[in-house]
């Protein structure tokens, strides 16, 4: 749930990166003035359409959130009892489920093997924190079988975190010292985080059906109350829908720039 923060943090380091480097790749005729040295009309046909999506995803999930964290479930369960039950039914006893704070912060620790709730989730018994209990209780049994688009992501992941900081540095230098195959490599490493993103896709979409089935098949859940885990986990989906198209156009608009430099370099 909360990955998309640290995807907007990553969009707006790069927005200032990159405007300065689409700014020095431009040619010299096309300053008219100084404003136009700081501003690459293509980073914006690029980046906000990405930007506008991630807003409205991000805005779609909390207000999903808020109107379903204020509708009781029927059998009175908390996010932390919910996520035991699921948990227990699965076979994993052993996965403690601890409280987190902060809102939306929920999230499953593969390495410790801990589940943890946020304040909103833990201790409420509501139709929004019962979705989201289940979804994360979701991940955890996806490690638990070792559901494999969950084992690729967490393979790539030291080489995303490199690759994707390290990315837009060798992209700059190759822009910079007009060294296209330099500059390639630095979209290839960027590159690697719109493939997290993908695989970040069927991991967060699998646990939502897993959540849901789990709810729906225990009677945990009546049919209205289904309703409103689905409409939360879908509001949730969409914030990764978002990031992967984000990360994608990001990583078009540094192709754009790279290929616009070796064109001019013909
Ligand atoms: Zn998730």
């Amino acid at each position: 749930m909360r990955e998309i923060d640290s995807t907007m943090r990553v969009t707006g380091r790069v927005a200032a990166l990159t405007t300065a480097v689409g700014a020095s790749t431009r040619p010299a005729g096309q300053k008219k003035d100084g404003t136009t040295m700081f501003f690459d009309p293509m980073y914006f046909v690029f980046m906000l359409p990405g930007l506008l999506f991630m807003l409205w995803a991000q805005h779609r999930v909390k207000s999903t959130y808020q109107k379903f964290s204020k509708v009781p479930n029927d059998a009175h369960l908390t996010g932390a009892q919910t996520a035991r039950r699921v948990l227990d039914s699965a076979g994993l006893q052993q996965v403690a489920v601890e409280r987190v704070p902060g809102e939306l912060t929920d999230h499953y620790d593969p390495r410790s093997r801990v589940l943890r709730l946020s304040d909103g989730v833990y201790s409420v018994p509501s139709v929004a924190a019962m979705g989201i209990a289940a979804h994360e209780a979701g991940h955890a049994i996806q490690h638990a079988r070792l559901y494999a688009p969950m084992q690729w992501r967490t393979a790539i992941v030291p080489v995303t975190n490199i690759g994707s900081n390290l990315g837009i540095f060798v992209l700059i230098a190759g822009l910079l010292l007009a060294q296209p195959t330099l500059a390639w490599v630095g979209v290839g490493l960027f590159g690697l985080a719109t493939v997290f993103a993908l695989l970040t896709l069927p991991v967060e979409f699998d646990a939502s059906n897993r959540a849901k089935q789990a709810l729906a098949s225990s009677g945990m859940v009546n049919v209205a109350e289904g309703k409103g885990v689905a409409q939360v986990l879908g509001a949730a989906a969409w914030t990764y829908v978002a990031s992967f198209a984000a990360s994608l156009l990001t990583l078009l608009y540094y192709v754009s720039l790279v290929t616009g430099m070796s064109r001019s370099q013909e």
